[in-house]
């Protein structure tokens, strides 16, 4: 008996083993095993095939080992994970690897214990007094916080919020502030909880969910386009519920589970035990017990990030990618897999509904619906009737001509009416600015010098409170002493971030409470997660910070949305930056107004003009969406063309070389309508003091840059310059 065999190492194509007749009764499709492979004696590798001959002019070895008692892969993600090998044209054990949670790769196949009961945590009576007193102990305060605002819910839920939550919980449970107790999962007996009721659909949520039925059991791939608050969730709860009555099995991915709590928490509420959570919040161990629940089909339902999208859910009904249009849920590093195309795929194999949701989908997900291969569901209206917020334009370049130009911390004189207003209504607002520290350039008045990173071609941040200059690509850090190190001349900092937009909203609203949310004052999910709670229950009124606040939280105190400068997204040399920059306005304008009282949102920019503005300010999702589409097909960009992009990294000299040895596998093998663009130096020409090169390749189709990728991966296998390459199979970082 032969094996084809993928080993969990940075080698292209598969190899053929001999199974030993001892282990002949062990061996299956997906199965885990130990062969020997080159000079090491045992590697570990995956059974992906069962050829019938041998490969002519190979010594065939023996499988030396199975490793589980069962398969880690069900046929269909075999037949998945082949699939993206042969599209992504990356090595198929390290897709495996990727596939897998961390604990198997370095585990044996170890046994989870059996959890027929689940376990409930809840705040005891009278603990928001004990609140104050837990000033010194912030992980059981961030436990505690959280358990007020949500209740009694499952323990599961608890830490993927607070990934450290056990510890915390423990300590607080011997101090009389939280109760635990345990009860068989009500899904289980066919009950749902009080907290997880069944909302009556709207009609438009109920057409969607007539058109998921319709389609159940076969590939039907769906955009579901709703505006932010039109209640997408319900459709996704309501489409897995009827999938569940059927006995069958759902996978829902999501960006981000530690911004998005909320979300995981009402999955759990409406199923139970029978929600698998799949994220880097959890421990190595917990990841594999629960991916071991999904195994062996005591969970049904698995929400989880973009690695989820391998998660070995059976008899799979619906697939559910969430917020599609994120790019978190391409992976960046290892194999270029992007998670919700991978998702249609699995769709395919599985012959399951695909729902791919989001307010303001990709221009691929909108095109390939234009086609008619995605079907178009939308959600146009917010639930209940409630208007979408007011968006207005704070025009900064007309400001500066006039001699008005925002004060300190880009506050302009609406934006600080408006924020003192809110204040005084008793309401809360958001900030939003796509840059952390106090000044993103300092430069010498002398002699011009601006501060950048040594190690890497990019400006340094300025950070006031830590009186630093940092690196945002390597993390470097010197001491900002306000002299020029190469003349010693006076400095100066210009461009606005987030620590200095907090200064200026508390000079500005002195009794304000405010909080900022970045990666500098937030290092955990733990913190993020204390930080969003704190504002759910209303104990602050302003929230400064990053992407980090633009995210689905749904706060009905918020009526006031500030974009402080809508520009930096706009200005980088990527063309998905108008794309990016309209989503992110769209989303976080999605921020106000979720409540009873309707929300305004002020952008303020130098560019009221661009189209990713004023459309942001009409709610108008197609006038964009439509001229954008029409400029990527008159430059020939995505969704119109694919493209390729080479990444080399390396020695000065390396990199270069490295990069034009690639250039030169490439030219002879470009077919009609395909174009390498390149080799070039990197729009950030060094990180980390390794030199980087780029090439891009683009043609009209994948299948069309083929040829000249297998070229170049002959080349990146013994690259001259000895730089790294990497191959990014639909690129979406362009820097
Ligand atoms: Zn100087
Ligand atoms: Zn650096």
């Amino acid at each position: 008996m032969l094996v084809e065999v993928a080993v969990a190492a940075a080698v292209r194509g598969t190899f053929t083993y001999r199974v030993p007749t001892a282990l002949a009764g062990e061996v299956a499709l997906g199965q885990r095993v130990a062969v020997p492979f080159g000079r090491s004696k045992r590697a570990t590798g995956y059974v992906v095939g069962f050829p019938t001959a041998p490969p002519a002019g190979f010594e065939l070895r023996d499988v030396v080992q199975v490793l589980d008692a069962f398969p880690p892969f069900t046929p269909k993600l075999v037949e998945l994970l082949r699939w993206a090998e042969g599209y992504y044209l990356c090595p198929p054990g390290e897709l495996l690897r990727a596939a897998l949670p961390p604990g198997l790769n370095t585990r044996g196949g170890a046994d989870a214990p059996d959890r027929r009961r689940v376990e409930y945590a809840a705040p005891a009576p009278g603990a928001a007094e004990a609140l104050p007193g837990l000033q010194r102990a912030r992980a059981q305060r961030a436990v505690l916080e959280y358990l007020l605002a949500r209740g009694r819910i499952p323990v599961d839920e608890l830490r993927a919020a607070l990934p450290t939550a056990r510890a915390a919980l423990g300590a607080l449970v011997k101090r009389g502030l939280a109760l635990l107790d345990s009860e068989v999962p009500v899904a289980r007996s066919g009950l749902l909880e009080a907290s997880g009721k069944v909302a009556n659909p709207t009609p438009d949520q109920a057409r969607a969910l007539e058109a998921i039925d319709a389609a159940a059991g076969t590939f039907t791939p769906f955009l579901l386009h709703g505006v932010t608050g039109s209640g997408k969730t319900e459709v996704y709860l309501q489409a897995i519920a009827r999938a569940r009555a059927a006995g069958r099995g759902a996978l829902v991915l999501v960006p981000e589970i530690a911004l998005t709590p909320q979300l995981a928490g009402r999955f759990r509420a409406r199923f139970g035990d029978e929600v698998a959570l799949l994220h880097s919040g959890l421990s190595d161990a917990e990841r594999h017990a629960e991916w071991l629940r999904l195994r062996r089909g005591q969970a049904r339902i698995c929400v989880g990030v973009r690695s989820a999208v391998f998660a070995p859910v059976e008899d799979l009904a619906v697939i559910v990618v969430d917020e599609e249009h994120e790019g978190s849920f391409k992976q960046e590093d290892g194999p270029p897999y992007h998670a919700r195309d991978l998702a249609v795929v699995r769709g395919r194999l599985e012959d399951a509904v695909v729902v791919l949701g989001s307010a303001t989908p990709s221009l691929e997900t909108l095109e390939n619906a234009r086609r008619g291969r995605y079907r178009l569901l939308e959600l146009p209206i917010r639930v209940d009737d409630r208007p979408l917020p007011e968006v207005e334009v704070v025009d900064l370049s007309g400001g500066r001509r006039a001699g008005r130009a925002p004060s300190a911390g880009m506050l302009s004189p609406p934006l600080a009416g408006a924020l003192a207003t809110t204040l005084q209504a008793g309401q809360q607002s958001i900030l939003f600015l796509n840059r952390r520290g106090y000044q993103s350039l300092v430069l010498c008045e002398s002699c011009g010098a601006e501060a950048r990173c040594p190690d890497c071609a990019v400006a340094q941040t300025h950070h006031a409170r830590r009186g630093l200059l940092l690196c945002h690509y390597c993390g470097r850090s010197d001491p900002m002493n306000g002299l020029c190190p190469a003349c010693g001349g006076l400095r100066f900092g210009v461009g606005v971030g987030t620590e200095q937009v907090e200064e200026a909203v508390r000079a500005l609203l002195p009794t304000a409470r405010v909080a900022r949310l970045d990666r500098d004052t937030v290092s955990s999910a733990d913190d993020t997660a204390e930080v969003l709670a704190r504002f759910a229950r209303r104990e602050l009124d302003v929230l400064v910070g990053t992407q980090m606040v633009t995210k689905g939280h749904d706060f009905p105190g918020v009526t006031l949305v500030g974009v402080v400068l809508a520009d930096t997204a706009l200005a980088l040399p990527d063309f998905r930056a108008a794309e990016r920059t309209f989503q992110l306005l769209a989303q976080v304008a999605g921020r106000a107004g979720r409540g009873a009282d309707r929300g305004r949102v002020l952008i303020q920019t130098f560019n009221p003009r661009s189209p990713a503005i004023t459309h942001a300010v009409g709610h108008d999702y197609a006038g964009f969406a439509a001229g954008e589409l029409a400029r990527r097909q008159a430059l020939g960009y995505p969704p119109y063309t694919r493209l390729l992009a080479v990444r080399v990294e390396g020695s000065e000299a390396g990199a270069r070389r490295t990069a034009e040895a690639l250039a030169h596998a490439a030219r002879p093998a470009l077919g009609p309508g395909v174009s390498l663009i390149g080799p070039a130096p990197a729009a950030i020409e060094r990180i980390r003091g390794r030199s980087r090169w780029h090439l891009l390749l683009r043609g009209p189709d994948h299948r069309s840059l083929l040829a000249a990728h297998r070229a170049m991966a002959r080349v990146a296998a013994r690259p001259p310059g000895g730089a790294a390459v990497r191959f990014d199979v639909d690129p979406h970082a362009m820097l």
